[in-house]
């Protein structure tokens, strides 16, 4: 098991102009020009690419000197419910690419199983394994566009432990085949 999320600058970036709420707590969004930080599904107007920069931790993003943003509130305290759903996403994006099983994630966060797939479903409204999958998706996505890595090693690289397994957990969640994915097109920020 890794300690430490592994995001590129490109992948932190797309997930910010999705506003994607699954990535909000792990990392944060701060804009040199205002020196406000946020969480990634911030619905503020969107900062240019060269004035961000990304932090993992909220201290560390204060000590540089930025401010939490008033609209997403990103330093605002959880409930006990909502901090324990977060160790297990941070559990989750720290450790996807390697077999989970709901015991390892509950023994992880010291809760029985039972009790972990409520409270985790009551505060995101899926199980920890459609979150997983989502993860998982979400890094070949990336990987298809990005390099010029083969499904095979995609797969592994994601964490889906059989070929069979990402073809059909891609094609739900995105609606199309990787390699139909992959050929969809250059993303525009890539075009420059
Ligand atoms: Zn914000």
């Amino acid at each position: 098991m890794t300690d430490s999320i592994h995001f590129s600058f490109e992948e932190m970036w797309e997930k910010i102009m999705a506003c994607d709420r699954k990535y909000d707590g792990l990392f944060y969004t701060a804009v040199k020009t205002t020196k406000i930080y946020c969480r990634p599904s911030c619905r503020s107007r969107k900062p240019k690419k060269q004035n961000v920069e990304f932090y993992y931790h909220i201290q560390a993003a204060e000590t540089a000197g930025y401010r939490a943003c008033k609209r997403c509130q990103p330093e605002t305290e959880k409930s006990p419910e909502a901090a324990l759903v977060h160790d297990v996403i941070l559990f989750l994006a720290k450790n996807y690419k390697q077999r989970l099983q709901l015991k390892d994630i509950s023994d992880h966060v010291g809760i029985s199983t039972f009790y972990l797939e409520r409270v985790f479903k009551k505060e995101t409204e899926e199980t920890p394994r459609t979150y997983l999958d989502r993860i998982r998706t979400d890094k070949a996505a990336y990987l298809l566009k990005h390099t010029a890595m083969t499904n095979l090693d995609i797969c592994h690289e994601a964490g889906f432990h059989s070929p069979s397994n990402y073809y059909k957990i891609f094609r739900r969640l995105k609606g199309c085949s990787p390699s139909e994915f992959r050929n969809e097109g250059a993303l525009p920020d890539e075009m420059g």
